[in-house]
């Protein structure tokens, strides 16, 4: 049967009844069962090292009030440490700039880059009430502009029309252009992915940063990755400097363990995350809930 860390993490204290301090021993059993869980679910190692030393110091001595058991206290500190660890509170999508604000989206090819570009659009327009152009820079791959195109039309927001031939950056001015004339708030360029991390993708979204300077640069990341996820948010934030993280494929991920090392080998906030193929299928990210999760 399936144990949750929860789970598992109370059976570890049912045997001991007496009350007072935890001890050095009983933590110690139950940062192993903390260990296992995160490593299964994916969490990058130097980060569950890093965790449960921090739950260690913070559970060993703590006095078990007598309201709670000693395993329903040990799972609080690690709720609460999962929490801080992930960032807290959510964060929003920074708008307070000048209009058009521009939003770059990076990631790699199949990381769900173009369908975020549209939820993120569709949002803004729906919920805040923003004028939104997306825009599509991929100039190898014409689908991923007219895939843009099409989700755009479903979900009535404007795209850049498309001129074969341009190049990425002047797509990217193009879109700034027409956002400035055309009374945008905010303007979304969808940068094009690569299968894998190469020195070409990350010299062409540099410089688009370069000419654009959005005021977001999101990393779309698929959570089912796992590791690759997690190294692949490391070469865009070193390279090319990222302001937030989009986890995609929430939905399919059991527990979370993604979320935890992005945040941690990145430092970066993780801002939304995409938990199905709809167009409406966008949440904020909420620490505590994934802390949930991953607890189960
Ligand atoms: P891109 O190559 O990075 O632009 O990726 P796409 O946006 O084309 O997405 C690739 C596939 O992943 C599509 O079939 C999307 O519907 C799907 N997808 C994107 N985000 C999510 C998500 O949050 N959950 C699920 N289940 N599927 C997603």
């Amino acid at each position: 049967m399936f144990e949750t860390l929860s789970d598992r993490l109370s059976g570890i204290f049912d045997k001991l009844t007496r009350r007072g301090a935890l001890s050095e021993a009983d933590v110690s059993e139950a940062m192993r069962e903390v260990r296992r869980a995160l490593l299964e679910a994916d969490v990058a190692l130097d980060v569950v090292k890093s965790f449960t030393d921090k739950v260690r110091n913070r559970a060993i001595g703590a006095e078990v009030v007598k309201s709670v058991t000693p395993g329903q206290m040990v799972v609080k500190i690690v709720h609460d440490q999962l929490v801080e660890m992930l960032g807290s509170d959510a964060k929003p999508i920074d708008l307070h700039a000048v209009a058009p604000v521009p939003i770059l989206m990076v990631g790699l090819q199949g990381s769900g880059k173009t369908t975020t570009t549209s939820k993120i659009a569709r949002r803004l327009t729906e919920r805040d009430r923003k004028k939104v152009l997306m825009a599509s820079l991929d100039t190898r791959r014409p689908a991923a502009m007219e895939q843009l195109k099409i989700l755009g039309e479903q979900n009535s927001v404007d795209t850049l029309p498309i001129v074969p031939g341009q190049t990425a950056v002047q797509i990217a001015s193009r879109a700034i252009n027409a956002a400035k004339l055309g009374g945008y708030d905010v303007v979304i360029l969808d940068t094009a992915g690569r299968v894998t991390v190469d020195q070409e993708l990350m010299a062409e979204v540099a410089e688009v940063k370069r000419q654009t300077n959005p005021h977001e640069v999101l990393l779309v990341a698929d959570a089912l990755t796992g590791q690759d996820a997690v190294n692949t948010a490391r070469a865009f934030d070193e390279q090319v400097g990222v302001t937030g993280i989009v986890l995609t494929r929430v939905d399919g991920d059991g527990r979370g363990g993604a979320a935890l090392s992005m945040r941690a080998v990145t430092g970066k906030p993780i801002k939304l995350m995409g938990v199905g193929e709809k167009s409406d299928a966008l949440e904020d990210f909420h620490p505590s809930r994934v802390a949930d999760r991953i607890l189960g």
